[in-house]
């Protein structure tokens, strides 16, 4: 099932949930609504194309997230805390508090 099934699978329950696959709509529903969440190893939440992106250190110093999948990149920083933040908000991650 993909997200635009489960999404018409919920618009037919609406108004009460009939029909076996309403549990997995639910759950494709629920992570949809969740969002990306950052790799627990480097911290990075995957890029829209759906690689993993890695941290880069150009040598000098100065570090950017880089995607060896659609070779999208972020900013450049010498701090590798501040690019991680970045990349992870442009990709839709948020820090509920
Ligand atoms: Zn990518």
């Amino acid at each position: 099932m993909n997200r635009q099934e489960a999404a018409a699978i919920l618009k037919d329950n609406l108004y009460g949930f009939v029909g076996d696959d309403i549990t997995e709509a639910l759950y494709l529903a629920v992570e949809a609504l969740e969002g990306p969440a950052p790799d627990p190893k480097t911290g990075l939440v995957p890029c829209g194309c759906g690689c993993k992106p890695e941290l880069r250190d150009d040598g000098w110093g100065w570090h950017q997230v880089y995607c060896t999948g659609c070779d999208m990149h972020g900013g450049n920083s010498h701090t590798p805390d501040g690019v991680i933040e970045e990349w992870n908000t442009a990709m839709g991650w948020r820090v509920e508090g």
